[in-house]
């Protein structure tokens, strides 16, 4: 059975997405990544005017970084995205950061973004709200 959803099996392995960018490539993305975190560093912990200016610096060194990494290719796509299965819903699959921890296949809640009413785990990767609906499915 094709389960019907677009998290991939594997996580995303930033040691090895890391390890295939060149030291030029490593160094852009690492200064961006700082700029990215200080900023938002300043937005949270000053007063204003630096909090908003912060805030600022933050929006425009994510724009950056995404910008670095993903529209200029310096990631390649095939660290994080897959085609999906054969008769799949989705045409892609995407491999989540393993920072996020379990994951459920079926609607994307996580340890820290439970669903609405509140969920647990059902197995390794469904939670309780949709473990119900699933069988529902099934039946
Ligand atoms: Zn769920
Ligand atoms: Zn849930």
């Amino acid at each position: 059975m094709v389960e019907p959803t677009n998290i991939a099996a594997l996580r995303f392995d930033s040691t090895a997405a890391w390890a295939s960018l060149t030291r030029d490539q490593q160094e852009l993305v690492g200064r961006a990544a700082l700029d990215l975190v200080v900023a938002r560093g300043i937005a949270e912990h000053a007063p204003d005017p630096a909090s908003r200016a912060g805030y600022e610096a933050e929006r425009l060194a994510l724009g950056a970084l995404l910008e670095t990494v993903l529209d200029a290719n310096i990631l390649e796509d095939h660290h994080w995205v897959e085609p999906a299965q054969h008769g799949s819903d989705f045409t892609e699959v995407f491999r989540l950061p393993e920072v996020i921890g379990p994951v459920c296949h079926a609607c994307g809640c996580s340890q820290e973004d439970a669903c609405g009413d509140g969920c647990g785990w059902a197995t390794e990767m469904i939670c309780t709200a949709c473990h119900g609906k699933a069988e529902d499915v099934a039946a």
